[in-house]
């Protein structure tokens, strides 16, 4: 058992072999959700000219220091800037000009008083703006403006290679005005299940069958984490059936082949076989728990991902293995987890295994509580439905008593 490898040395050991897809230039609007395949430098200052945060009245700070409601300052109105107009207007001392958000600072005022603190008559019919406004307090140079560049200035590193294009960094793209993006493509991951005992949702359920759960599971982790999946179906326990498979994926030109089940010890476990007879297994099995028999190598040189045939084995095996492989495909140059402290509210036993417990945890004054929910069995879906975190056991670990912490995860992040 000790000569297996250890989860974190299998990790290593698999994505050592992967390294970002190519990079393509699209269209911002295309770029949404993939990775950033280079630096993003501003080539404008933003905001890229001074302007008002406030519906108001653009002054001379100077002029009404000492405005009260009482002792309001009367200013003659001179202009009216709405957003987008650019307009050169003089104003003097005792004048103001009337100012929309966004709107181009007069190159003569320091501050913007908001309406709020202003009083007006309504302008006469034949009239767009009132002749006077009173202003009922100060303000200080500055008040209410946004300077030239205040958010960024021309040149600065906005975002860097690696960063995964989410609705703000979409927005901040465009706000820099850049129309294509380099970005890495997405990687394409085929998916098949094995096993002659595996029938598809809709058909009956004949003596001895099971539905196959761990395809559409695989399908809908693959999408999950941002990557195309070709969804192969299901192969039978039979060398040629499984055979034309993994020849579709490489058909398929995909990054990645993942398979589930057949990759035990069982008689009918034929899969390991099969790839080593036109590429390699490298690695075999990995000292944890769920998810001992995982399986990496090659085959006919596209990597090969073999994950167990237990739901709650495929599920952590590629939480823990594909995932980050997943990650470094797209082109991020990180993927650990926000890990939590938890403090364990019933005993766990373990086997000595870097294992993975499925658990519900509840936030009580800002400390994680977990316990677990029900048989661990690594066939048993429904602990996994029924988590929302998963429970880090660390290996050599056989017994935690009730207040012992350990590191998790949240299922949702
Ligand atoms: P195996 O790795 O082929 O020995 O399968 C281990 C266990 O996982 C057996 O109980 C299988 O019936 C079950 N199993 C394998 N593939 C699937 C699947 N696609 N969906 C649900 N259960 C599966
Ligand atoms: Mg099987």
């Amino acid at each position: 058992m000790s000569e297996l490898l250890s989860v974190s040395e299998a990790q290593r050991f698999i994505l050592k072999d992967f390294k970002p897809t190519e990079p393509q230039k699209l269209p911002l609007e295309q770029a949404s959700r993939r990775i950033l395949a280079e630096d993003i430098f501003s080539s404008l200052d933003l905001p890229p000219f001074a302007n008002s945060s406030m519906d108001g009245f653009a002054v001379h700070a100077s002029d009404i220091g000492a405005a009260t409601p009482e002792h309001s300052v009367i200013l003659k109105v001179v202009g009216d800037i709405p957003a987008g107009k650019h307009q050169q207007i003089k104003v003097a001392h005792g004048q103001a000009v009337r100012i929309m958000t966004g709107a181009p600072l007069p190159v003569d005022c320091d501050a913007v008083v908001p309406v709020e603190n202003t009083r007006f008559d309504t302008p006469a019919p034949d009239q767009e703006l009132p002749a006077t406004v009173e202003i009922l307090k100060p303000a200080r140079p500055g008040d209410s403006i946004r300077p030239v560049g205040q958010d960024v200035r021309q040149g600065d590193l906005i975002m860097s290679r690696g960063t995964r294009l989410g609705p703000q960094q979409v927005g901040m793209l465009a706000m820099l005005g850049a129309s294509r993006v380099a970005v890495h493509r997405p990687p394409r991951i085929a998916v098949f299940s094995s096993g002659d005992e595996l029938v598809t949702a809709g058909a009956p359920l004949e003596p001895g069958k099971i539905y196959d759960s761990n395809t559409l599971m695989l399908v809908s982790l693959v999408e999950k984490y941002w990557a195309e999946v070709i969804n192969l179906g299901i192969a039978p326990d039979d060398i040629a059936a499984i055979r034309r498979l993994l020849d579709r994926a490489v058909s398929e030109k995909v990054d990645l082949i993942l398979s589930s089940a057949g990759v035990s010890v069982g008689s009918y476990d034929y899969i390991r076989s099969l790839v080593q007879a036109d590429g390699e297994i490298t690695l075999w099995r990995v000292n944890m728990r769920p998810g001992k028999p995982l399986t990496y190598g090659s085959y006919q040189h596209i990597p090969f991902i073999g994950l167990p045939g237990n739901p709650v084995s495929a599920y952590m095996g590629f939480e823990i293995f594909v995932r980050p492989v997943l990650m470094k495909l797209q082109g991020r140059l990180s993927w650990q987890r926000t890990m939590i402290q938890v403090e364990i509210d019933e005993a766990i036993e373990s086997d000595g295994r870097e294992s993975y417990l499925r658990a519900i945890v509840r936030n009580q004054e800002g400390k994680w509580i977990g316990r677990l929910t029900g048989h661990q069995g690594s066939g048993n879906l429904r602990s996994l439905v029924q988590a929302n975190a998963l429970l880090l056991i660390p290996s050599e670990v056989k017994s935690l008593p009730v207040g012992a912490r350990v590191e998790g995860w949240l299922l949702d992040e």
